[in-house]
């Protein structure tokens, strides 16, 4: 069962639980706003379904509501920022202006970010970067709690679900914006299956045995989710696990000091710097052109662009209300409850 309800006052609501439980307003409004954004492009396990669970971790202290980031450390075109364990939304957005900066001024930029929490859809932050007429990159490791990740071939947790994500500009102003898991499904949409009920895909999840299976259900009993591609996505989630989380300053989880978290590396380029700039978008433009172009293979209407999906669940929720799975939505209700928060004219 799902519930109906729009942008707006989902995201006043969410940004009222924050603040009334201890995020200062402007901090409370960003990491609502962000999350609602996210819900509006489509990937509902990144969206307000964290609400309660960043609720749960403002309370154990493992997000520090009034952190905020700053910069550690310089040289050239880099940049250290630490987020003080503060919301990821808000370290993620500060650092993704910075690599922006310095890709202006210098070609490049590159921002580690280190010590933070979840910073939710990565695509916010490449996006960031484009829409300055650069091309974004963010590689993010680690997970909140523990990993995992199955090595390609292996039944023990090792990885986070380590996305990542490009956008790059187009000519027409827009962005074509890649950002995904290197696990074969995320966390959170796992989470969300459980929460509907629904089965997962083949190839997603092996149980506590090593056995293959498609019941969400089993997720806190042992279960072990797969990297997508393989080996393929089995070698970049290694990688994910070292460039951002290294370069961060967090050390492998086996250390003593490991934080939870999700150490992210922000990449800025400049077109112009390399290429004639005008160029580069007129060949982005064409490129889509051409592959929207293909004919479709059987089974499918069309090819999509990366990005394409999001885009069209952005216009269609914005005008239609974000469904939300009921037992999302009674999270939140309890929350405003337990916060003394009213709630918004009940949702369809
Ligand atoms: P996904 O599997 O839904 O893949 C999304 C990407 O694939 C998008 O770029 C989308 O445009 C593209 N895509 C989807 N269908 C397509 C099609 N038919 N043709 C062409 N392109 C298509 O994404 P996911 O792995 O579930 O990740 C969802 C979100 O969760 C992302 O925003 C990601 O950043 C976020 N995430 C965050 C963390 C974290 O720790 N912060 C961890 C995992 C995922």
């Amino acid at each position: 069962m799902t519930v109906s309800i729009r942008a707006a006052p989902l995201e006043a609501l969410c940004g009222d639980i924050f603040a009334a439980a201890g995020a200062p307003p402007d901090i409370a409004a960003a990491v609502a706003q962000s999350l609602v954004t996210t819900n509006l492009m489509g990937h509902d396990s990144h969206g307000v379904l964290r609400v309660k669970q960043y609720i749960m971790m403002m309370r154990a202290g493992m997000i520090q509501p009034a952190a905020r980031p700053a910069v550690i450390k310089r040289f050239g075109a880099t940049a250290l920022v630490t987020n003080g364990y503060g919301f990821g939304q808000v370290g993620a957005r500060y650092a993704a202006e910075l690599a922006r900066q310095l890709g202006q001024e210098h070609g490049i930029g590159a921002v580690a970010l280190g010590q933070t929490a979840h910073i939710g859809r990565l695509g916010e932050y490449s996006q960031i970067i484009a829409a300055a007429g650069l091309i974004g990159i963010v590689f993010t490791g680690g997970t909140m709690f523990n990993n995992w990740v199955a090595p390609y071939g292996g039944r023990e947790r090792i990885f986070g679900t380590n996305p990542m994500s490009f956008a790059v500009p187009c000519a027409d102003g827009g962005a074509l914006l890649l950002d995904f898991a290197t696990a074969g499904m995320a966390h959170g949409k796992i989470v969300l299956a459980r929460a509907k009920g629904a089965p997962l895909p083949r190839g997603m999840l092996l149980d506590k045995h090593g056995k293959p299976t498609t019941d969400a259900g089993i997720l806190d009993d042992g279960a072990v989710l797969l990297p997508m591609g393989q080996h393929k996505g089995s070698g970049l989630a290694l990688m994910m696990e070292i460039i951002p989380t290294l370069l961060a300053g967090q050390v492998p989880i086996s250390a003593p000091e490991f934080k939870y978290g999700n150490p992210t590396l922000m990449l800025a380029l400049l077109p112009d710097a390399f290429a004639d700039a005008s160029d580069f978008g007129r060949h982005v433009d064409a490129l889509k052109t051409r592959v929207k172009s293909v004919k479709p293979a059987s089974g499918f209407d069309e090819v999509l662009l990366p990005g394409e999906p999001e885009a069209r669940a952005y216009a269609q929720r914005q005008t239609q209300g974000i469904p939300l799975p009921a037992a999302v939505w009674a999270d939140i209700c309890g929350l405003a409850s337990e916060l003394g928060i009213a709630l918004p004219p009940p949702p369809g």
